[in-house]
């Protein structure tokens, strides 16, 4: 009786999947965790196999044979497989294609794995056993001759030595399952660190011991610093005692590419063995990174929301830095939070994990009080630095130019003569949000969303930020013919102009996703800034992101009430991080910053706790108010979108969700719509939704394993687009 394969094919379907051994099939190397290609349907998929069992359900006749086995060793080992497959069932999402998520895009197309430099090319069981013959190609005969004279194997120094083109013979010998690449860990690089470490202040000797004594162990440390307070400090004091073990450290912060001195910094201080892995690199650079942290040569992992499922080969310590950041959550395929797969694949090797943040999440906030969570505080901003002054102005009833008040504008214009930088915040990218007719009132709306056309001068266009539809700037009205059209509203690039208007010799400078476009120009703008090149920085949420501006001295938030007032249940909380993000940048100690907040809503609770009494303040209140109303954390959620031409067939199918989940005997969860999504329509699709709510986790995760078998039995599902979204943030 031949053994039977269980493999995850990365496919859309909940199931595993049952298949023969394929023809060249050596037992000894093939454990779980390898991959292998398989026949599905008409085409070959790269699936992973799970288990090696004796019967199927399936009838043997109909089982088919796999292609072949991709690895001599296995890309994940039992633990990083136990993760994910916590992830595909905490999320709902198929095993396959959560493995697959845990691979590079070479990996997952079948290709061997970058050797990486401390790797060793060895002969494989299979042909140290049998006599292989490779008359046709000749250098991968040479190639395995010379391992088989090589029981160690061969690093890339002795391939590189050969008198032929080691690579392409060594991929076709490890292709074949004649040979692998293995790890051999070279000796301490601590040559290579170039900057020294500060000695701690209090506070941060004491995080960094809390956290020394849980290694080993696993722990949810929420290190809860304001900005400037030296969490990165106590970040690489940590690593370099976890390194100094021989185990890997996982260190994670949102979009690491907008932060490259960020990268510098962790490069810097921990070596060279540090690997670098986000979605802004090169494939072969990412293949490597993956190569390096899997196998160990890299002892440093840093890396944006996907790194979190990367496999390592010795794990000791999770760093997760600005937890708060909505970019830990996965917005399609996965709709994974990096930050909640932290803790979980913490948990699951022991070890501890921080969550460091100047404005916790209130998760964790909540996990810390309910004790679940170590709450650690830096209060002091590290080298002297004074926390900035808050100023609520209100702009009620004054005149504004271009959105700035006169006060405003003094204060910018002091800052100027002082010869000191200023920092304008506004959340909107582009010239204006949208264009409207003076004549008769037309708004240049997307024809393809329910949404408004952002006009952006410098391209000359008509852009809709949703879908992408562009059309040149309008100089006629298409209702009425009048030529009277202006833009509406303000965003960046008109600031920028309004600005240049108003101090016309002031030095300016715009970050935003539109300006740092090209590479290196984001690396470039920094630079002038820190060399004091800038007088004036306009920039949307991008400068809210990991950076210091330690000579900004005066930071405007030009329109607070727009966060304020939005349908989310969430945009307070991030209101209050924005605020408080955007005003930690700024200031030192010689040059404490002010934070001018233009309101119309000067006695708004939000505005007055934060201004008050800090986040902390803010946080307390906020808790209160979402344990009232019985929303997240105090209740958990899972979102059903579903989205469709015709507007019927998107509701029909979330409402037929919905009345299935009906007939569960209570108690149940909550079920919330079906409703039109706030944009309701977007690149001509029609877009609804419907929201479960539990107060008990479990009950929800329960309605809806029953339930994904069913929907996957509707014959509509395949002429819509669905998606189940577990813990959403965003409710669009
Ligand atoms: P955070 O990550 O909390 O924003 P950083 O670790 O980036 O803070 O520290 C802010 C600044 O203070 C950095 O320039 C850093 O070099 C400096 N710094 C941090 N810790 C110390 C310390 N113990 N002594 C002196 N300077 C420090
Ligand atoms: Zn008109
Ligand atoms: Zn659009």
């Amino acid at each position: 009786m031949s053994p039977v394969l269980r493999i995850a094919v990365p496919v859309h379907l909940a199931e595993v999947f049952d298949y023969l051994p394929p023809p060249t099939w050596a037992t000894d190397c093939q454990i779980p965790g390898v991959r292998v290609e398989v026949p599905f349907g008409r085409t070959r998929k790269v699936g992973v196999l799970l288990a090696i069992v004796t019967t199927s359900p399936c009838a043997p006749e109909r089982l088919r044979a796999c292609l072949r086995v991709l690895d001599a060793a296995p890309l994940f080992d039992a633990r990083h497989l136990a993760f994910l497959n916590w992830i595909s069932r905490y999320y709902h999402h198929p095993l396959g294609e959560t493995l697959a998520a845990g691979m590079t895009a070479r990996l997952r197309k079948g290709l061997a794995p970058a050797p990486s430099s401390g790797s060793q090319l060895r002969l494989c069981s299979l042909a140290v056993d049998r006599e292989v013959v490779l008359t046709r190609s000749p250098r991968q005969a040479e190639l395995l001759q010379r391992l088989r004279l090589a029981p160690n194997g061969l690093g890339r120094d002795a391939l590189q030595a050969l008198a032929f083109a080691w690579q392409p013979a060594a991929t076709a010998l490890v292709d074949k399952g004649l040979a692998a690449w293995q790890t051999v860990v070279v000796a301490d690089e601590a040559d290579t660190v170039t900057s020294l470490p500060h000695p701690l202040n209090e506070e941060q000797a004491a995080a960094v011991a809390a956290v020394r004594g849980g290694l080993g162990q696993f722990g949810v440390f929420l290190l809860d610093g304001v900005t400037g307070s030296g969490k990165t400090e106590v970040y690489l004091h940590l690593a370099r005692e976890v390194v100094a073990r021989q185990q890997q450290v996982l260190i994670l912060l949102p979009e690491i590419s907008l932060t490259p001195q960020l990268e510098q910094r962790f490069r810097e201080r921990l070596g060279k063995r540090v690997a670098v892995f986000h979605s802004g690199l090169a494939d072969t650079e990412r293949d490597k990174a993956w190569s390096q942290a899997c196998d160990g040569t890299a002892q440093v992992l840093l890396g944006a929301r996907s790194a979190a499922l990367i496999p390592l080969r010795q794990p000791g310590l999770i760093i997760l830095d600005e937890e708060h950041d909505a970019s830990y959550k996965q917005q399609e395929g996965l709709r994974f939070s990096a930050r909640d797969a932290a803790v979980m694949r913490a948990r699951q090797a022991s070890i501890p994990v921080i969550l460091g943040s100047a404005t916790p999440s209130m998760e964790s906030c909540h996990n810390a009080r309910l004790g679940r969570y170590r709450h650690l505080h830096l209060t002091q901003r590290a080298g002297g630095a004074v926390a900035p002054r808050f100023l609520r102005l209100d702009i009620r009833g004054q005149p504004l130019r271009e959105g700035l008040s006169l006060p405003l504008i003094q204060c910018l214009r002091e800052n100027l003569a002082r010869g000191e930088q200023s920092l304008l915040f506004i959340n909107r990218r582009g010239f204006a949000p949208t264009c409207i007719c003076h004549g008769c009132g037309w708004v240049a709306g997307c024809p393809h969303c329910d949404a408004r056309l952002v006009t952006h001068v410098r391209e000359q266009v008509f852009r809709c930020h949703h879908c992408g539809y562009q059309q040149p700037l309008r100089v006629e009205c298409p209702e009425c013919r009048g030529g009277d059209l202006r833009p509406l509203g303000l965003g960046t690039e008109r600031m920028e102009k309004v600005l240049a208007g108003l101090f016309g010799d002031a030095r300016l400078a715009r970050i935003d996703r539109d300006s740092t476009r090209s590479r290196g120009s984001l690396a470039r703008i920094l630079g002038e800034i820190q060399a004091g090149q800038v007088d004036l920085l306009v920039g949307t949420q991008m400068l809210a992101k990991g950076h210091h501006f330690p000579n900004v001295t005066l930071v405007a938030i030009v329109d607070v009430d727009a966060s304020l007032y939005s349908t989310d249940f969430r945009s307070a909380e991030r209101t209050a991080q924005l605020i408080t993000q955007v005003a930690g940048r700024a200031g030192r100690a010689d040059k404490p910053g002010q934070v001018i907040l233009q309101t119309r809503h000067p006695d708004h609770p939000l505005l007055l706790e934060l201004t008050r009494h800090g986040y902390a303040g803010f946080m307390q209140q906020a808790l209160e108010e979402r344990e009232a109303a019985g929303l997240p954390p105090f209740s958990c959620q899972a979102l059903f979108r579903a989205e469709a031409r015709e507007a019927e067939a998107a509701h029909g199918f979330l409402q037929r969700v919905a009345a299935w989940a009906q007939t569960l005997p209570q108690p149940r969860p909550d079920i919330l719509g079906p409703v039109p999504a706030p944009l309701a329509r977007r690149a001509d699709r029609h877009r609804f939704q419907l929201l479960l709510q539990a107060d008990q986790r479990s009950r929800l995760h329960h309605l809806i394993r029953a339930l994904t078998p069913v929907i996957a039995s509707w014959p509509e599902t395949r002429s819509l687009r669905w998606s189940l979204d577990i813990d959403p943030v965003d409710l669009y």
